[in-house]
């Protein structure tokens, strides 16, 4: 029999996979997907199997120490689902499968301490109590160890180790354990006569309590599990002893089960679509039982019934025995959505929280890789659940920047990912948005897509009329920040005790301080920006590293004690309206008062309960509101977005004020949207103010492909980084022209700076290649390839210290 090898991937930034010997004993039972232990370099690690062949390679390969797992934690399909993800993103496949893969099934282990075989008891302080330690415990944590003794304990832990005395070793952690609890149960032979003869022992009212905790047991009926027991009168854990050393129950330990709160399961309350909603379920529900691989983009206003229809093609796929998959952009932000997935189908979704804690989420991939459900409701990174025979793949906002991965590699996209992972397991994908992406656009006028319209909202509900203010002709008409109309609306309406939202969009623009004298603004010392000034907590702040300081009584330039406020954010906002409107009771939701958990829903839901009048925020407040009192909505400031050097700009601005459009009047009240702009004749600005998204795609995606910006072409960003300023600089240049010969002379943009150059005291650089949007994993990999092997023969002085880092498709 010739020998069995294995590849293994790492979770490094290397890219390659490394050929290690599968070991006689091994070979029956390993199989791509399982983690294995192996020597690295001059330590051990873990690493992923991707593959075991029988090819001997030309070179000396170690041999794997350890299978971690008894079944493989990764499918074949999620195997090539990741590979192709490798190889589109340019990010290693180890990265890849660690990106997939919940945080309890990790790539780390864990270092221990115990005495060596040759060990003799020393005498003083310190050692003596650790080796005393590990002579009681036979091994400790060496994390554990330098917690406890500190400094001087790691010292002296080196100089036992050197002294022969202590030995340190490496193991791999495995996987979190379930979360268990105990559930009761009868012992077998006891019936209810015999809990009758307990009770008939005493007289009526005179027995003790774990007898009325037996006979409360006996009425609610077994088994019940600890977390049920809660709120009972005479059950605790007393009375369940003293029961138990009776003979009379028992119980098991079992995994806690995690109960999604406030989620009402009822299935019959699914709706019945109407006729547009019908139809394209019809055109899904046609490609679902040809189990054929179709892409669909589903476009219609916000309130036009994407939901609904996601839910009954999810019904189909289920029916059909298969699972599905739903993405959503934020889970936080879109309790609603879950809810109604859960109503029709309960228990069978598992939901991929980013709130959940470590084990909740090794928990949840656990119930979708062992088939128990169905499926799975999650944002970006869900995109890798290990839903079992996929059916369907739903995407809703599709549009939302939030699906692509910035940091760290993968930088996928979610909604290639998607399609690619649909399209190989003969699935249907359906991506629905009120303002599409010009990328999903692009797709259907390809014919690579079908297009899916609901043209009108599913009630009587009209879309709010809009009305822009041009910010340039009410120059000497504003009461503080809001121009007079808007002013004397939002007056209006509290009059009448309606509720206002005031959007403002702060992307880059927050208070800082400047110096009068000197025009010194105020910055990070280890970012070049501006610091922001937080008034309620009198620091300032940066919002790249998180530094904050005092805030300076004079200029830390000329001493001068001018240092004013410059700029405006939300809380400047907050004040200037507080004071137009001193009855008014204010609500402010953005990056500081929602950083807390669930802070975003207690501010939602306060403002729900009606305790404020004004709710005022960052685009935040754009996303999935709907307050049925609310009657006038202003956008503050509608064109910052343009602002932002990104051939995105126009269409997000777009987005964001078609969604703030669509806010309002989803009620029966008739509601008022107001833009304040300096650029009333901005094309998104028109359309987003008449709804039509039609009109505004064609004049973008002409743009689009006079520029060739995506979706004509695909960008590959390289962004380089270094806190050597020199030798990024020179790195950027040599890596360019490296791009240039990659490429066959296509045109490279940069390098240049980055929009901020230092973060965190390191220089970042970045360049651009265009390539043909036609270009698949195949052609990228290649080019990029070729560019770092020139690179390589050219590298700088210096060059190590650079970091740099590929993204494919960058936003
Ligand atoms: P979207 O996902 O496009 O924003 P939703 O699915 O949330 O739209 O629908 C908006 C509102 O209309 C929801 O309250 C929903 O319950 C209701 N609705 C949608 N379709 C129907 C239908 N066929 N029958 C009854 N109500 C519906
Ligand atoms: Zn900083």
């Amino acid at each position: 029999m010739s020998d069995l090898f294995a590849n293994i991937a790492f979770p490094t930034a290397v890219r390659e996979v490394f050929t290690y010997r599968v070991p006689a004993v091994f070979s029956e039972k390993l199989t791509p997907g399982m983690r294995v232990w192996v020597p690295l370099q001059s330590h051990m690690a873990i690493g992923m199997t991707v593959k075991t062949h029988s090819n001997t390679p030309d070179f000396k390969t170690k041999e794997i120490a350890k299978i971690l797992d008894d079944q493989p934690v990764m499918s074949a399909e999620m195997l090539e689902l990741t590979e192709w993800v490798h190889r589109f993103y340019y990010a290693s496949w180890g990265e890849t499968i660690q990106a997939a893969l919940p945080v309890g099934l990790n790539f780390q282990s864990e270092k221990y301490i115990r005495l060596a075989k040759q060990f003799q008891l020393p005498h003083l302080g310190i050692e003596k109590e650790i080796i005393e330690t590990i002579l009681e415990k036979g091994e400790y944590s060496l994390r554990d160890a330098e917690k406890r003794w500190q400094n001087t304990g790691s010292k002296i832990i080196n100089r036992l180790v050197k002294k022969g005395l202590l030995e340190i070793w490496e193991e791999p952690k495995v996987r979190v354990e379930a979360k268990k609890e105990k559930k009761w149960n009868w012992e077998e032979s006891v019936t209810s006569e015999i809990v009758d003869k307990y009770w008939n022992q005493y007289t009526d009212g005179k027995q003790p309590k774990w007898v009325k905790a037996l006979k409360e047991l006996h009425d609610i009926g077994m088994p019940l599990r600890q977390s049920q027991l809660a709120g009972l009168e005479y059950v605790d854990s007393y009375s369940l002893n003293r029961i138990n050393k009776e003979g009379l129950i028992g119980y098991e330990k079992v995994p806690v089960r995690h109960e999604i709160p406030n989620l009402e399961y009822d299935p019959s309350k699914i709706k019945t679509l109407n006729v547009h909603q019908d139809y394209a379920f019809q055109r899904i529900s046609q490609k679902i039982e040809e189990q054929k691989f179709q892409n669909f983009l589903l476009y219609g206003v916000t309130g036009s019934g994407k939901t609904e229809v996601y839910i009954h093609a999810l019904k189909k796929v289920l029916e059909a025995g298969k699972g599905g998959l739903v993405l959503v952009p934020e889970i936080a932000l879109t309790p609603q959505t879950v809810r109604r997935f859960y109503q029709i189908f309960g228990d069978n979704i598992a939901v991929l929280h980013s709130r959940l804690n470590q084990r909740e989420r090794y928990e949840a991939w656990q119930d979708l890789q062992s088939g128990k459900k169905k499926i799975a409701i999650g944002a970006r990174s869900a995109v890798f659940a290990p839903v079992h025979d996929l059916g369907i793949i739903i995407m809703d906002e599709e549009h939302d920047s939030s699906y692509k991965q910035d940091d760290p590699a993968p930088r996928y996209h979610a909604r290639e990912v998607a399609i690619m992972r649909a399209y190989k397991n003969n699935a249907v994908m359906v991506a629905g948005s009120a303002t599409p992406s010009m990328v999903s656009l692009h797709s259907v006028q390809q014919n690579k897509s079908v297009l899916l319209k609901l043209p009108s909202r599913h009630a009587t509900a009209d879309l709010p009329d809009v009305k822009v203010l041009d910010l340039k002709q009410y120059k000497n008409a504003m009461r503080g920040s809001l121009a007079i109309p808007l002013y004397l609306d939002i007056e209006k309406a509290l009059s009448r005790n309606e509720q206002i939202i005031l959007l403002y969009n702060r992307r880059g623009f927050a208070s800082y301080l400047q110096c009068e004298s000197c025009g010194h603004i105020v910055e990070c010392p280890h970012c070049s920006v501006s610091l922001t000034y937080h008034k309620y907590q009198k620091n300032l702040r940066c919002h790249y590293c998180g530094y904050s300081r005092s805030v300076p009584y004079k200029c830390p330039n000329c001493g001068d004690h001018s240092v004013v406020e410059k700029g405006s954010g939300t809380q400047q906002i907050e004040e200037d309206i507080s004071k137009l409107f001193p009855e008014a009771r204010l609500l402010r939701m953005d990056q500081d008062t929602t950083s807390g958990k669930n802070a975003h829903a207690r501010i939602l839901n306060k403002f729900g309960r009606r305790e404020a009048d004004i709710l005022i925020g960052t685009q935040i407040v754009a996303k999935g509101l709907d307050f049925p009192e609310v009657t006038v909505v202003g956008v503050i400031n509608s064109d910052t977005e343009l602002a932002f050097p990104s051939y995105r700009s126009s269409e997000r601005m777009f987005q964001l004020l078609s969604q703030v459009a669509g806010r309002s009047g989803r009620s029966l009240k008739k509601g008022i949207v107001y833009f304040q702009t300096w650029q009333p004749d901005h094309i998104a600005i028109i359309c987003a103010r008449k709804h039509d998204y039609d009109r505004f795609a064609e004049v973008e995606m002409e743009q689009r492909k006079q520029l060739s910006y995506p979706p004509f072409s695909r960008i590959l960003q390289i962004n380089f980084k270094s806190k050597d300023g020199t030798a990024v600089h020179k790195v950027a240049h040599i890596f360019s022209e490296c791009l240039i010969k990659a490429g066959n002379n296509a045109p490279v943009l940069g390098p240049s700076p980055s929009a901020v150059i230092r973060v965190y005291n390191e220089y970042r650089w970045e360049c651009l290649l265009k390539i043909s949007p036609t270009n698949g994993a195949k052609v990228i990999e290649h080019l990029l390839n070729n560019a770092f092997q020139f690179y390589d023969s050219r590298k700088p002085r210096g060059a190590s210290k650079v970091r740099i880092t590929v993204n494919v498709d960058a936003l």
